[in-house]
């Protein structure tokens, strides 16, 4: 990270319901755990405001009350809640909102596949605290950045209330879009003319996600290719209009990729370091990884999927892909979590194939880690991809990603086609079968010719995404008056 003192130093505020490795369901989580400390490292002065999750935030090192209350009102009820300093090793202060009947739960949205049912309740309870906290921390913030849908009534809290505090809003993911019933805008405390078409009413129903694209200063999106793509036909999943309507606010900022946990030359999860001169390491993980996983051979490919079996991570093609792979002698590991129907779905065919494909439906930080290093390709058929985190570790690892040519996968994997003199991965399109099957079949062929193979994973590991440019992005939108 850079170690500049920026000249117009900011105060900024952070707010989201995700930090790596704490509490983490997606990119999100490793977002907050970047941005903010590259921003940091800049010279800006930054706080992050996160629901204590007394579970998981047990493993900081350093957590002190402030001995500051928060007076919230829900509807006609008060909710009490207090306010936590808690430091990790790397990241700017945290200010945890702790209120245990909202945020001291198992899941951090809900169980597997399904929502709490009083989520309206808990993220409107966090969106309006993060405000007063805004309104209350000394010296006070000049720029308020938010992040996804949990928290999209803040924007309009802050607009109202202190407008003088600019307010910024990431969508990490246009397909949660924290709708509830019209029933619940009581909870808001908003008068009714928020409600409408102009507000955050959409289809009869309370939209977080474009109550935070209406009312924010400024909206990013985490890659510019994913910027144009919502505001085209289906690809704001019902917002494009809306988005259409704001586009002069709205930019794609690429994310990094945090290199101080993501590089196999110091990676102290996997079994042997490595990097683009000394690949013997990798070889080293592959033939553990496949000892570990149970896997006849560790000369034929391995192919990898990592990630939330949800249907836009491309379960559905997976799944129809699987059998073509292993025809092909190829052998597949999946680690993800997500949907029991994906998981039922990817069970039957595992109990067809039991020693070439390989499942763990958990959620586990290591096995990322030991899973990426000892692969040879990462399937990542995602439907849409707003940037992908996973497949920049990849390259970084590198296991070369076969992706849908979408969002910031496209923005950040070169495809490689014959002779493989140039490329990092391999992309295709359209979204059918045929298209991604013809991808895993050209990988395979550059398998089979070892120094083609050498030749992809050094571009591949030589790709840097770094989070000092990204800050330099953001910083450019927080100072834009
Ligand atoms: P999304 O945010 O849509 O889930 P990203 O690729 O941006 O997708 O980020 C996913 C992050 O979550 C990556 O850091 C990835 O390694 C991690 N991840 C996803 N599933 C698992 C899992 N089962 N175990 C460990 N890490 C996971």
């Amino acid at each position: 990270m850079l170690a500049c003192t920026h000249p117009f130093s900011m105060v900024i505020l952070f707010a989201a319901t995700e930090l790596a490795p704490y509490a983490k369901t997606g990119g999100l989580a490793d977002v907050l755990a970047s941005l903010p400390s590259a921003l940091g490292s800049r010279g800006h002065q930054v706080r992050i405001c996160l629901p204590f999750y007394r579970r998981a935030i047990r493993k900081l090192r350093s957590l002190q009350s402030m001995g500051i209350e928060l007076e919230v009102v829900l509807g006609r009820t008060k909710h009490v809640a207090h306010l936590w300093r808690g430091q990790t090793s790397d990241s700017p202060p945290l200010l945890l909102i702790e209120k245990d009947e909202f945020f001291d739960r198992s899941y951090l949205y809900g169980p597997p596949g399904r929502d709490y049912a009083d989520n309206a309740s808990r993220f409107f309870f966090f969106s309006k605290a993060v405000v007063q906290i805004a309104q209350r921390l000394s010296p006070r913030p000049d720029v308020l950045h938010l992040h996804d849908w949990h928290t999209g009534l803040a924007a309009v809290i802050a607009r109202r209330e202190c407008p003088q505090i600019k307010t910024v809003f990431t969508i990490h993911n246009i397909a949660y879009q924290g709708k509830f019933p019209a029933a619940d805008f009581e909870l808001t405390n908003l008068p009714w003319e928020y409600f409408t078409p102009e507000g955050i009413e959409f289809y009869g129903q309370i939209n977080c996600l474009k109550a935070g694209i209406v009312f924010s200063n400024r909206v990013t999106t985490v890659s510019p290719r994913h910027a144009q793509e919502i505001q085209s036909p289906g690809g704001g999943h019902g917002l494009e209009g809306v988005l259409q309507a704001h586009r002069q606010k709205l930019v794609g900022i690429l994310n990094g990729a945090d290199y101080r946990r993501w590089n196999p030359a110091t990676d102290r999860k996997i079994p042997a370091s490595f990097d683009a001169g000394h690949l013997k390491g990798k070889e080293i993980c592959k033939e553990v990884l496949c000892r570990e996983l149970g896997f006849p051979s560790h000369t034929d490919p391995l192919f990898l999927f990592l990630g939330r079996l949800v249907e836009q991570k491309g379960v559905e093609l997976l799944l129809q892909a699987t059998p073509y792979l292993l025809s092909w002698g190829s052998q597949i590991a999946v680690l993800g979590t997500g949907t029991p129907k994906w998981e039922k779905a990817l069970e039957e065919l595992s109990r067809q194939n039991p020693d070439r494909l390989h499942l763990q439906f958990r959620f586990s930080e290591r096995l990322a880690h030991r899973f990426l290093a000892g692969a040879d390709f990462l399937l990542m058929p995602s439907a849409f991809e707003p940037c992908g985190l996973t497949q920049m570790y990849a390259l970084r690892y590198g296991t070369l990603p076969i992706a849908h040519a979408t969002g910031g996968l496209a923005d950040t994997i070169q495809d490689a086609i014959e002779p493989f003199e140039t490329g990092t991965g391999f992309l295709f399109s359209p979204y059918e079968l045929p298209a991604f099957l013809s991808a895993c079949q050209r990988a395979l062929r550059v398998y089979q010719d070892p120094s083609t193979l050498v030749g992809l994973r050094k571009r591949a590991m030589g790709k840097i995404f770094s989070w000092d440019e990204a800050a330099l992005q953001y910083e450019a939108i927080y100072q834009d008056p």
